[in-house]
């Protein structure tokens, strides 16, 4: 059998720990040995005891935990070709053919180049007298699969991201909280949360909560925003509207690609000589209570189909087929080639339709008080 190794990489999301289970496990039922490599490229980059063997019940209890525990880290010498060197060097002592990762664009995008540069990475180790041609005999292949795991749903190619979903209901909560002490003082929240290039989190906790105006980077923002902005919300003041709740990402910009920020906001809100408002404002943001925290339903089950299809995939593996990533597409989970989703991504982001989300925010007070 195959020696698969398990790592998690980037910045944690709810849902890697049902997939590391699901690796692991399915690894072991079909006859390979498992492995988890800890602390990222950074474990495979040091080796030692951060490779570790892994049983059946290493990973007992772990699909209802937030988080990874196996850690996670960003590894700067993973990003040049020494490090890449001692972590190919690092696969062949302990053994291992094949590596599952779950992270972000980033660090799929680092797992492709590294299985495209062996076998001359282990070849070079070779030369160098590092390893011995016998010791590298048997790795003259690396199989790599991808699993994402992000909140902020950023990667082309695939519904849902490990997490996001988690990191959406976190949102709501948190949003429902802040409502009932807004209507109780009759006061404006400013929330920012996360997301620098995918406005995901934003737009869909707008929709799911009935914010008043979402400020996302797929929709920069005319120049008169700050009236348009404005004119909504006083329009749902008038209606009778207590609490006022404006989405913001952490993206958010202009069509000049000036931010537009959370300060800038409370001040158009609260400062009557601005736009005529003088509401009560705070800002509040959430940070990474949005990270944390257990994993909602769909992300165990999301994460764990994808990490039994990542082991199916090294095991069908040939040296042409291209990198895949697992993703799920129309409730259907699917293998899908890394490369082009990692373009894409770049490319148009995660194509947030325009329509869709006029249509969302054509469900505000405004639009039926017409
Ligand atoms: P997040 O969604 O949290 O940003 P990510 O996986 O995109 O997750 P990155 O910080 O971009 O996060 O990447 C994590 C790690 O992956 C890096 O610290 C680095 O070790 C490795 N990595 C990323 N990009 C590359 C690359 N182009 N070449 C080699 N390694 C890379």
């Amino acid at each position: 059998g195959k020696r698969i190794a398990m790592m998690t990489s980037g910045g944690d999301s709810p849902g890697m720990n049902g997939a590391i289970r699901a690796v692991i496990r399915t690894a072991i039922e079909r006859g390979c040995e498992a492995y988890c490599i800890y602390e990222g490229y950074e474990g495979l980059v040091q080796g030692g005891n951060l490779i570790r063997k892994m049983g059946w019940s290493d990973v007992r209890g772990w699909l209802s935990e937030g988080g990874t525990l196996i850690g996670t880290a960003r590894c700067m010498a993973f990003y040049e070709r020494p490090g890449r060197l001692q972590a190919a060097k690092n696969m062949v002592l302990n053994g291992i053919d094949a590596l599952v990762i779950c992270g972000g664009d980033g660090s799929l995008t680092g797992a492709d180049k590294f299985r495209a540069e062996w076998p001359g990475l282990i070849e070079e180790l070779v030369q160098k007298k590092e390893l011995t041609a016998q010791q590298i005999a048997p790795y003259k292949h690396l199989n790599i699969v991808g699993l994402v795991g992000s909140i902020d749903n950023d990667m082309s190619g695939t519904d849902a991201t490990i997490g996001c979903f988690s990191a959406l209901a976190r949102i709501c909560e948190m949003v429902d909280y802040i409502e009932a002490t807004a209507s109780s003082h009759s006061r404006a929240f400013v929330i920012e949360v996360m997301g620098r290039h995918c406005g995901w989190l934003a737009l869909m906790a707008g929709v799911a909560c009935g914010a008043d105006f979402v400020f996302i980077p797929e929709k920069p923002r005319a120049d008169d925003w700050q009236q348009e902005m404005c004119k909504v919300i006083a329009e749902h003041r008038k209606i009778g509207k207590r609490k006022t709740i404006v989405l913001i990402a952490e993206g958010a910009h202009d069509r000049h690609g000036n931010k537009i920020s959370a300060e800038q906001i409370k001040v158009l809100l609260s400062d009557p000589t601005k736009c005529g408002l003088s509401l009560d404002t705070r800002i509040t943001t959430l940070g990474h209570v949005q990270r944390g925290g257990t994993a909602v339903a769909y992300d165990r089950y999301l994460s764990t189909l994808q990490g039994v299809e990542a082991v199916n995939a090294i095991l069908d593996a040939t040296p042409e087929t291209p990198t895949p990533f697992i993703a799920i597409n129309e409730n259907k989970i699917t293998r899908k080639p890394l490369v082009q989703a990692v373009i894409d991504t770049k490319e148009v982001a995660k194509a947030i339709d325009a329509q869709d989300y006029d249509r969302a925010m054509k469900l505000r007070d405004t639009e039926f008080s017409d």
